[in-house]
């Protein structure tokens, strides 16, 4: 039987882990690269899979904000395929700035992160039914709403370039920690995590425009209870249910139709108002 071979980033714990079990456990003819930027904690994720499902899945060391990383990554994964070719890469690793992240390290994982394991991955992609499937949030949208019209306009662009993107990626990281500057610019406060969402939607956009045989599309997975989101029940004293997050499962659904199901275009982004969180401002 041809296996469909697909890389989860991120995907040692919360939503991508979740991912890794819907797609093993739904699909018998899947591999999973578990990528994880720690390969003790990929392990220790492959081996919490069902034992019957370890055999589909190989852990692949991988920081998407290292450059070397993603080389060897790519360099790996390629050996594993040999005459093969991916059928779909999952962006889903990010991370939030609850944990004191900077501005800077937020867009370098977030967006650049997002850029650069699509550029390394891309050609091991099968070119015709090859897919992409990038975890994004309602906080890009919500970004884009309280931008001036000039930046929403630069947001949506559906003839974005990544070299220009890049150039303002450049603009907003000098600008790291001024707020009154992003104010200026019409950026709002340039809350970096709702930033780096809005602009990795702006590339889901220009990388399906670059590759129209392909399937690639982004998504919100949902409000969902994780590492990421948990310090967000405790603050305000509640349960993670009481606050309405869902569990990392239900953060696998829409990551999981855009892998599998039937899909009407390409660079779409899939959310909708039930799956915004009190998060995304
Ligand atoms: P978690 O913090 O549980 O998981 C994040 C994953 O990303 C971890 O595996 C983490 O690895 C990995 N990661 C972080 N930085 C890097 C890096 N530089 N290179 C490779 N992997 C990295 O968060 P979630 O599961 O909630 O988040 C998954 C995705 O879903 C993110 O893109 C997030 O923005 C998005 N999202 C989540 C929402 C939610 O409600 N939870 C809502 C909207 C979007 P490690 O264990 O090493 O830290």
């Amino acid at each position: 039987m041809d296996m469909r071979r697909i890389l989860v980033t991120g995907a040692n714990k919360g939503i991508g882990f979740a991912i890794v079990q819907a797609i093993l456990e739904e699909h018998d003819d899947t591999f999973v690269y578990l990528g994880s930027r720690d390969a003790a904690r990929g392990q220790a994720a492959r081996m919490a899979l069902k034992p019957e499902w370890q055999a589909r899945a190989d852990v692949v060391a991988l920081d998407v904000s290292e450059d070397q990383s993603v080389a060897r990554a790519a360099e790996q994964v390629a050996r594993s395929l040999g005459n093969e070719k991916l059928y779909a890469i999952v962006n889903n690793a990010g991370i939030g700035t609850g944990a004191g992240a900077s501005l800077t390290k937020v867009l370098q994982t977030n967006t650049v992160g997002m850029h650069r394991v699509c550029e390394r991955f891309l050609p091991l992609l099968d070119p015709v039914n090859g897919r992409i499937v990038n975890v994004t949030s309602a906080s890009g949208p919500s970004f884009v709403a309280r931008c001036s019209t000039a930046m929403q306009r630069f947001f949506l662009d559906t003839q974005a370039t990544w070299p220009r993107l890049q150039s303002f990626i450049d603009e907003c990281i000098a600008m790291d920690g001024d707020k009154p500057a992003f104010a200026a610019k019409g950026l709002d406060d340039g809350e970096a995590y709702g930033l780096s969402k809005a602009l990795a939607n702006t590339y889901t956009v220009l990388l399906a425009r670059e590759h129209p045989a392909l399937r690639i599309n982004a998504c919100t997975p949902g409000f969902i209870e994780t590492d990421m989101t948990r310090r967000y029940a405790e603050s305000q004293g509640k349960s993670p249910a009481e606050v309405g997050m869902k569990p990392p499962s239900a953060g696998a659904r829409t990551p999981m139709h855009l892998l599998f199901g039937t899909l009407e275009g390409n660079g779409h982004y899939y959310g909708s108002d039930a799956q915004r969180s009190p998060l995304d401002r």
